[in-house]
């Protein structure tokens, strides 16, 4: 009768996890909803994530920890993305809103409060985080909006900064609608580069860059890693060569000279599955993945396997894709179930909030 009883409390508990990990908002447009007051409350919005990670643990499933992704706060709606992050156990997401073009002509802004609507409409979910340093807002003129996003992010209390592309080739997407536009080349070590990496080496606050594999990158990359050894950079989207003639010194054993020889490196795990192609060039531009269907090279196994705190899951949500969350899941946990279990605990959360919170997650 005790067993029962047990089994029955543990049944009805578990579906409790398993159906709400945390109350899922009203239906709202996030770009409607009123802002979270700032500066942002780090202490309480923790505990919330944390009990939101126990329980998809308690539920037997591996939460991630979504460290990249963006988004038109107008469009999405904080119901509907809530249930899709549930139903893929995605536990948080470092959401970083965008600009759109016709704000920033209209008024020159260069920010957006999307991140305060997010957090204000559903703080279990999202991790402020700061505007895109995409086109227009950073492409334009890279300086001032580097400096805008240090004034915020001290004001307002952004534990991490959105991506910012230094060096973008159309997405697969952008390339077949000839958007040319999103072909950006801003040198890393340009004065917006060096304030960008000179702040975050003092406030220990990371940021994520989008730099193609090129050859001729790699040499200002590691100059700035030298010059700012506490920066934390967080290089996204790991072995995505989208043109391999440009990218001859890359691979498993040259992301392993960076993760040696500079403390303050990180990858994450956003790209596209073994048959995504490039357009451009037409190559498989995934390079992490053997011939569709047969798993993950060994090197980058190995590798992640021997420093798995430098390597961060992501989904890459954007503005054109924000009802990706299953597909890009899926390729996501398809190529983290390739690496052992405890490694696997530490690329989908532990490495994540590590590098917010400079602590390890007292979940086990
Ligand atoms: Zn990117």
């Amino acid at each position: 009768m005790k067993t029962l009883i047990t089994i029955s409390i543990f049944l009805i508990f578990s579906q409790i996890y398993a159906a709400e990990y945390s109350p899922v908002p009203d239906s709202v447009y996030i770009g409607k909803h009123p802002e979270a007051a700032v500066p942002f409350d780090l202490t309480t919005l923790k505990s919330l994530w944390e009990k939101r990670i126990l329980a998809i643990k308690k539920d037997g499933q591996l939460p991630v920890i979504d460290i990249e992704s963006s988004f038109d706060s107008g469009k999405i709606n904080a119901k509907n993305y809530a249930k899709s992050m549930d139903n893929n156990q995605i536990a948080l997401t470092a959401f970083s809103p965008q600009v759109g073009m016709e704000k920033y002509k209209d008024n020159g802004t260069l920010w957006h409060d999307g991140a305060r609507r997010a957090v204000g409409a559903d703080p279990s979910r999202y991790i402020p985080t700061s505007t895109s340093g995409i086109y227009p807002v950073f492409t334009k003129d890279p300086s001032a909006f580097v400096q805008e996003t240090i004034s915020r992010v001290e004001k307002e209390n952004y534990p991490i900064m959105g991506e910012f592309e230094f060096r973008h080739y159309m997405s697969p997407r952008q390339y077949k609608r000839g958007e040319t536009y999103r072909d950006v080349a801003v040198s890393l070590d340009s004065d917006a580069g060096h304030k960008l990496f000179r702040f975050s080496d003092r406030s220990g606050i990371s940021f994520q860059i989008h730099y193609e594999i090129e050859d001729t990158l790699l040499a200002p990359l590691e100059k700035m890693l030298t010059k700012y050894p506490n920066a934390k950079v967080i290089w996204c989207h790991l072995a995505q060569v989208r043109y391999s003639s440009r990218a001859k010194n890359y691979g498993p054993n040259y992301v392993r000279h960076l993760i040696e020889n500079y403390p303050n490196i990180y990858f994450d795990l956003a790209f596209g599955d073994a048959g995504s192609v490039y357009p451009g060039s037409r190559e498989h531009h995934a390079r992490v993945w053997n011939n569709p269907g047969h798993g993950v090279k060994q090197a980058w196994i190995d590798l992640i396997t021997d420093h798995p705190y430098r390597f961060l899951a992501a989904l890459d949500i954007g503005g054109d894709r924000m009802d990706h969350v299953s597909k890009n899941t899926k390729t996501l946990r398809a190529f983290i179930g390739n690496l052992p279990k405890e490694t696997q605990d530490v690329v989908a959360y532990k490495a994540a909030w590590k590098l917010i919170f400079n602590e390890d997650i007292s979940v086990r």
